[in-house]
């Protein structure tokens, strides 16, 4: 058996497709040559995956992923999880203790690999999966229900989506809005970023779509992990520290522009509003919003029609942003806390690393206060606050996240009922005192028992 990090929930068995040797990252084109050809049911093995390549295997109906790298909120392990795919990630040495052709369990619930299991394992898991699927069917009941806490407090529960398909999606599995619509995928489709009125078709369609529900536009966050190889970014020493996201798009207003403009006539088919992510200071909240203001005036001049009272807020996902809160909260109609990205930059944790994935936890201590500190802040200065980072999809965080005050929690659409489940299982005070008792414990696998241990008391 091999150990690693359930990236993805589920549980597949499958025969194994073993496409790199350790250490090795692929290109995209050997990458496809290598998977051309691969049967239904597969399990993929592989040493790097990028956000890319798992998206490609959208046309593969593949039965899990191990890959030897990766980290829980690398954007390869979210595409994996928003797909609905198996996954273990982290699991050092796969590509060589794993041979083509071998049986494979992946266990994304636990976060293992079983390579060549004995009967009895597969046996094992076979009623497991069978046990998974069925509590994946009983949540069905809760895709239409409104969201409310066990006193009646109402809650929203939002999707976080990247493309029309998986709008559709949110819209199947009772998204109430669209909390993140990540925009890298559609402009780094056609081997160029689309124009303007492209852009503005996508942006309408998913308004349209969700018929007034709010739709979050998050503007192009690049850099990172996420390349786009037609823009040519140049190779950085240390990419999550570098020209990412709002500072690439102030870097580049020909893009910017063309991607304000897009969302703002769209804007006029729906519910829209603007994210920008990566903000690390005031300035660049003002900078961004004169723009915005200016490129009204262009729009008002030619004719366009859209929403001159558009909100625009930020991600909230760099210790900056969460310590200077108070003061972006006068810049900002509304906050999204990213805690993917929040994690890594409290904890100095690279999201992509798997030898660091220890620290990637949002019950670290420290995150958690950041995030208490940021949901605060909008309160009090009378502003709308999501959690919009992977924090919001885990059933043992969601209730400390309502204790801190959240009601906005934006999820991959597979966890939307789940999500609703937990919510409707908790009352405020509950849910209030776990986040007080909470952060009193300095230790994060400490956090982690005395929740598991609530779970517990609670289900007997
Ligand atoms: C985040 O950082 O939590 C987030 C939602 O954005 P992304 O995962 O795309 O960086
Ligand atoms: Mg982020």
């Amino acid at each position: 058996m091999l150990n690693g990090s359930e990236v993805s929930k589920g549980i597949g068995i499958g025969i194994a497709k073993v496409i790199s040797s350790s250490g090795d990252v692929m290109s995209n084109d050997e990458f496809l040559s290598e998977i051309s050809g691969m049967k239904p049911g597969a399990v993929l093995v592989a040493s790097h995956l990028s956000p890319y390549m798992v998206g490609v295997l959208k046309d593969y109906s593949i039965a899990g992923l191990v890959c030897e790298t990766g980290g829980m909120s690398s954007h390869s392990a979210l595409a994996a999880k928003s797909m609905g795919i198996p996954a273990v990630y982290d699991v050092t040495g796969a590509t060589n203790e794993i041979k083509d052709g071998d049986t494979v369990i992946v266990d994304g619930i636990g976060g293992y690999v079983y390579e060549r299991p004995t009967p009895d394992v597969v046996a094992s898991y076979t009623a497991k999966r069978k046990k998974y699927l069925a509590d994946v069917e009983q949540l069905k009941s809760y895709r239409n229900l409104k969201t409310a806490m066990a006193d009646g407090t109402e809650a929203v529960i939002m999707c976080n989506t990247s493309d029309i398909l998986s709008v559709m999606h949110a819209i199947d599995e009772g998204g109430e809005g669209i909390g993140l619509f990540r925009t890298e995928n559609l402009l780094s489709g056609e081997g160029a970023i689309p124009d303007e009125d492209e852009q503005t078709r996508v942006y309408s369609r998913v308004a349209t779509a969700m018929k007034g529900k709010e739709v979050v536009i998050r503007t192009l966050d690049i850099g990172g992990d996420k390349s786009i190889p037609f823009l040519d970014l140049e190779k950085e020493e240390n990419p999550f520290l570098g020209y990412r996201g709002v500072r690439y798009s102030l870097g580049h207003k020909d893009i910017f522009t063309m991607q304000l403009r897009a969302i703002l006539r769209a804007s006029a088919s729906g519910n829209i509003s603007i994210m920008i992510p990566m903000i690390t200071c005031v300035e660049e909240m003002r900078n961004i919003k004169s723009l915005i203001n200016e490129i009204k005036t262009d729009l008002r001049d030619e004719g366009f029609e859209f929403n001159d009272d558009i909100k625009v807020g930020a991600t909230i996902e760099t210790p900056s942003a969460a310590i200077l809160s108070d003061m972006l909260a006068r810049e900002c109609d509304f906050f999204s806390i990213g805690t993917n990205d929040l994690v890594q930059y409290v904890m100095s944790a690279d999201r992509g690393n798997s030898r660091v994935a220890y620290l990637q936890s949002v019950t670290q201590p420290s995150v958690l206060r950041m995030i208490k500190m940021t949901i605060e802040a909008a309160k009090s200065a009378g502003i709308d606050v999501a959690v919009c980072g992977e924090a919001a999809s885990d059933p043992d965080v969601v209730p400390i996240l309502a204790g801190f005050g959240c009601r906005k929690f934006s999820v991959n659409p597979r966890s939307v009922s789940e999500v609703r489940r937990t919510l409707s299982g908790w009352t405020v005070s509950d849910a209030e005192k776990l986040a007080t008792d909470i952060l009193n414990i300095p230790v994060d696998q400490e956090i982690k028992d005395h929740i598991h241990r609530i779970y517990k008391d609670r289900m007997s």
